[in-house]
C-alpha cells in the first residue's frame, strides 16, 4: 500500500501525540513543582488533579507500549526504560512536595528499585535527571531547603543508586558461578554417564585436540543413546494410549528378562530379572510372533510387573528379532481398559520394536568399539612389557601379569621344559593365583606325565580343546598338585620355531571367561611370551658361558678374578679372614701320555666334581687353568681351610674314575694361603699359595700345605741343613 508522504505524516500525528503524553506529564509535574506547585492537601486544586491524571494517562501510554512490544518480541530502547523512571520519579516528587521533605527518603528508594530493575544506562541517566530536577526545586526554585538540602540529596541519591549497583552486580556474579557451576556439574553427569555407556577412557585423561567438539559428540552420542529407546517407547505410550510401554531384553543365559526402559502410569513395573519362559512374554518369545490379548475381567499371564500390579485389561507384546533371527528380548504395552489393540497399533508396535533394536545394536557397537580399543592398547602396551623384559624371571612375570590384566584370570602359570639326561622335565616357573596352595607350586618339577602341560608340550597344541564339565578333576601339572575352583581354563604352548620352550596356563573362576577374543589375545601373548623366554634363555646361556668352563661347569680364570677381588674387599673392610687353595694334579701329564688326552679330560671333569662336592657352598671353586683348580673360602682362617683342603685331597685320592680306558686314580695337591695374615693383596696370596703347592710337590704330592707348615717345613730343613 502506497500513500502520498504528507498524508502519511498526518495520519501519524495522532500517534505521536500519543507518545508524547508520558515526556509531557513529566515535564509539567516538573514545571509545576518548581514554581511551587503541590504545596498541600488542601491547597490541591484541579489543574494540579489534571497534572495527577496527566501522568497517569502517561503511565498508561507506556503501558501499553511495553505490552505491545512485549507481544510481538520487539525490543525496549533506552527512552522506554527513562519515561518510565521520570513517570516514577515525578510522581514521587509529587508525595514528597505534599507531605513535607520528610518524606524525601522515598525519592531515593524509588531510586534504588529504578537502578535494580531498569539497565545500567537508563538508572544512570534518571539519577541524572533527579538530580537536575532537584537542583531545580531546591536552589532555582522557591528555596526549600537551599545548597545544604540539595548536597544531602545529592549524596544520598547517588549513594543509593552506587550501592545499589554494586550490590546487584556481586549478586549477578555470583548467580553466575552458580549457573556456571550446574553447568560444569551437568557436564560431569554426562560424562559419567557416557562413562557407564563405555564411550570414552575411563580416566579419560588424554585430552583429545578439540574438547569442546569431543564434549559435544560425547554429549550428543549419549543423548542419542538414552533418547533413542525412551523416545520411541514415548511415541508408543502416547499413541497407543497405555498404562505401561516397556524392552525387556533376554539375558545371556536367554532363561530371563530384564527390563531395558519403559514408560508407565505405574511404579511397579519389573525392575529385577523375572522368567522369561513364563506368561504372555514366555509365549511371545516361544512363538516368535506378536501376541494381542484382551478382556474384561483382567488377563493372566502378566510377569511385568512386581508385587502390587494392577489389573491388566489389554496386552501388545512383539518380538524383539536381529537381522540373524535371534531373538534379544521384547517389547510389550499394556491398558488398564480392556480397550483391544488393533492390527494399526500392532503395525506401529512392530516398528517400534524395530526402532529399539536398532538402538540396542548402536549402544553394543559402541561398546565393542570401546572396548576394543580399550583392549588393543592394553594389548600393545602388555607386548611392548613382554619385549622388555631382560631375564627369565621378569619375562615370566611380565607374561603372567600381561596375561592376568588382559584376560581377567585368576590364575595363570608359565611352565618351562627341560630336558635332564634325555628325560623331559617340567618346572612351573612362575605363577599368579589365588590359593596360598597355588603358591607353593611355584619352582615345582615334575617329570613327563599324562597331565595337560605335558601334553601340551608334547603335542604343541593348546588344551583343553573344549569345555569340560569336571574341570576340578582334570590334572594340569601333576596328580599331586591340583588346581581347584577353575570354570574355564586354556593351556598354551610356547613355541618357538620348532622348538616347544613351555607353556601359559590360563584360568579363571568365570565359565564365560575365556571367550573368543581372550583366547586369541593369549594366543598371540603366548608366541611373544615364547620369543621372550628364548631370549632370555639364550642371554643366560651366553653369560654362564662368559662366566664358567665349558669343560667343567665350573666358573672360569676370569670370574676366579673378580670373586676373588670381592672377598679381598670383603675381607679389608671387615678385617675378617679368608682363604685360597690352589691344586694341581699329580703327574697328570702321564695320565694323557698313557690314556690319550680325552681319558685326560674325562679325569679332569671328574675332578672338578669332586671338589664341588666337597667345598662348601659359600665356597667358590674355579679351575684356574689346565689341571690346576682354585677353592676362594670366604671367613674361613688357615686352619678350616686345612680341613676341607684335607677333606678334597683324601676324596680324590679314593675315586676311581670310570674312563673308557678303564678304571684310573689320581692324587691332588693343595697349597694354602690364608688373608690377612700372608698378604692382602690377591697376587700376593696367588704367590703364597702357589708356593705352598710347591712345597707339596716337592715333598711328596698327595698333600696339603699351609704357608706356616711351608714355612715350618723350610725352617726345619734349614735346620738340618
Ligand atoms: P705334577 O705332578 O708336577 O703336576 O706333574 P704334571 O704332569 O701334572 O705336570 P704339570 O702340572 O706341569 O702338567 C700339566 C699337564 O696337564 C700338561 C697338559 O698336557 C695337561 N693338561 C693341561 N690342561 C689339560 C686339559 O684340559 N686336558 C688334558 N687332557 N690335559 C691337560
Ligand atoms: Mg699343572
Ligand atoms: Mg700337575
Amino acid at each position: 500500500m502506497s500513500s502520498h508522504p504528507a498524508l502519511s505524516a498526518v495520519l501519524k500525528l495522532p500517534r505521536l501525540a500519543v507518545r508524547a503524553v508520558p515526556i509531557g506529564a513529566v515535564l509539567a509535574t516538573f514545571v509545576h513543582l518548581a514554581r511551587g506547585g503541590f504545596r498541600s492537601l488542601h491547597t490541591l486544586g484541579w489543574d494540579e488533579a489534571g497534572l495527577v491524571l496527566f501522568l497517569l494517562a502517561g503511565l498508561g501510554v507506556i503501558g501499553w507500549r511495553r505490552f505491545t512490544r512485549d507481544a510481538v518480541g520487539a525490543p525496549l530502547f533506552l527512552q522506554d526504560d527513562l519515561e518510565l523512571g521520570a513517570v516514577f520519579l515525578a510522581s514521587a516528587y509529587i508525595v514528597v512536595a505534599i507531605a513535607g521533605g520528610e518524606l524525601f527518603p522515598l525519592v531515593y528508594l524509588l531510586m534504588a528499585c529504578l537502578v535494580a530493575f531498569l539497565p545500567h544506562r537508563a538508572s544512570l541517566a534518571l539519577v541524572a535527571v533527579a538530580l537536575a530536577f532537584d537542583a531545580l526545586l531546591t536552589l532555582g526554585g522557591p528555596a526549600r531547603g537551599g545548597l545544604s538540602s540539595f548536597l544531602t540529596h545529592t549524596l544520598f541519591l547517588s549513594l543509593f543508586a552506587v550501592l545499589n549497583h554494586l550490590v546487584l552486580a556481586a549478586r549477578i556474579a555470583a548467580a553466575r558461578r552458580a549457573e556456571n557451576a550446574a553447568v560444569d556439574k551437568r557436564i560431569k553427569e554426562v560424562e559419567e554417564r557416557a562413562r557407564t555407556f563405555r564411550l570414552v577412557n575411563a580416566g579419560a585423561h588424554d585430552s583429545p585436540p578439540d574438547e569442546k567438539d569431543q564434549e559435544k559428540w560425547l554429549v550428543a552420542s549419549v543423548k542419542e543413546i538414552e533418547g533413542a529407546v525412551g523416545a520411541a517407547l514415548e511415541i508408543a505410550e502416547t499413541a497407543l494410549k497405555t498404562n505401561t510401554c516397556a524392552a525387556f531384553l533376554l539375558t545371556s543365559d536367554d532363561k530371563g528378562l530384564k527390563l531395558y526402559d519403559c514408560r508407565s502410569a505405574s511404579d511397579h513395573v519389573q525392575r529385577e530379572r523375572f522368567n522369561a519362559g513364563e506368561g504372555v512374554l514366555g509365549g511371545v518369545l516361544k512363538r516368535r510372533a506378536p501376541v494381542r490379548m484382551h478382556s474384561a475381567h483382567g488377563l493372566k499371564g502378566i510377569t511385568w510387573y512386581d508385587g502390587s500390579a494392577p489389573t491388566v485389561g489389554a496386552v501388545l507384546a512383539v518380538p524383539i528379532i536381529e537381522g540373524g533371527g535371534l531373538v534379544r528380548g521384547v517389547l510389550v504395552a499394556d491398558r488398564l481398559t480392556h480397550n483391544p489393540f488393533s492390527d494399526d497399533d500392532e503395525k506401529l508396535f512392530t516398528t517400534i520394536a524395530a526402532e529399539v533394536l536398532r538402538s540396542i545394536e548402536v549402544e553394543r557397537v559402541m561398546s565393542y568399539i570401546r572396548k576394543t580399543r580399550d583392549e588393543k592398547d592394553r594389548f600393545f602396551r602388555a607386548i611392548e612389557e613382554l619385549n622388555r623384559a631382560g631375564s627369565p624371571e621378569q619375562v615370566f612375570l611380565a607374561v603372567l601379569e600381561s596375561a592376568r590384566q588382559l584376560a581377567g584370570l585368576d590364575f595363570s602359570a608359565v611352565t618351562i621344559v627341560s630336558e635332564v639326561e634325555g628325560k623331559r622335565v617340567h618346572k612351573v616357573a612362575r605363577m599368579l593365583g589365588v590359593s596360598a596352595a597355588g603358591k607353593a607350586l611355584e619352582g615345582r618339577t615334575f617329570p613327563d606325565n599324562n597331565g595337560l602341560v605335558a601334553n601340551v608340550v608334547r603335542y604343541g597344541a593348546p588344551l583343553p580343546g573344549r569345555d569340560l564339565k569336571a574341570m576340578d578333576r582334570q590334572v594340569i601339572f601333576d596328580e599331586e598338585s591340583q588346581i581347584r575352583g577353575l570354570a574355564a581354563l586354556k593351556i598354551f604352548p610356547l613355541t618357538a620355531g620348532d622348538r616347544i620352550l613351555g607353556t601359559l596356563v590360563a584360568g579363571s573362576r568365570r565359565k564365560t571367561a575365556l571367550d573368543h577374543d581372550v583366547l586369541r589375545m593369549l594366543e598371540v601373548i603366548a608366541i611373544q611370551a615364547a620369543q621372550a623366554v628364548l631370549r632370555a634363555q639364550l642371554y643366560e646361556q651366553m653369560e654362564r658361558m662368559a662366566t664358567t668352563d665349558g669343560m667343567t661347569g665350573l666358573y672360569n680364570n676370569r670370574t676366579f678374578q673378580a670373586k676373588a677381588d670381592e672377598m679381598l674387599a670383603h675381607s679389608r673392610r671387615y678385617g675378617r679372614k679368608c682363604s685360597l687353595v690352589l691344586t694341581d694334579v699329580d703327574h697328570f701329564k702321564s695320565v694323557n701320555d698313557t690314556y690319550g688326552h680325552l681319558t685326560g679330560d674325562q679325569v679332569l671333569k671328574g675332578v672338578a666334581r669332586i671338589l664341588k662336592q666337597q667345598a662348601r657352598d659359600t665356597d667358590i671353586v674355579a679351575r684356574y687353568g689346565g689341571e690346576e683348580f682354585a677353592i676362594l673360602m670366604p671367613e674361613t682362617d688357615a686352619k678350616g681351610a686345612k680341613v676341607i683342603a684335607e677333606r678334597i685331597r683324601e676324596a680324590i685320592k679314593a675315586e676311581v674314575f670310570q674312563t673308557e680306558m678303564g678304571p684310573l686314580k689320581v692324587t691332588l695337591s693343595l697349597g694354602i694361603a690364608t688373608a690377612p695374615d700372608h698378604g692382602l693383596d690377591k697376587l700376593v696370596l696367588v704367590e703364597q699359595a702357589d708356593q705352598c703347592l710347591y712345597y707339596a710337590k716337592r715333598h711328596g704330592r698327595n698333600q696339603s700345605v699351609t704357608v706356616a707348615e711351608a714355612q715350618g717345613g723350610r725352617k726345619l730343613q734349614a735346620a738340618e741343613g
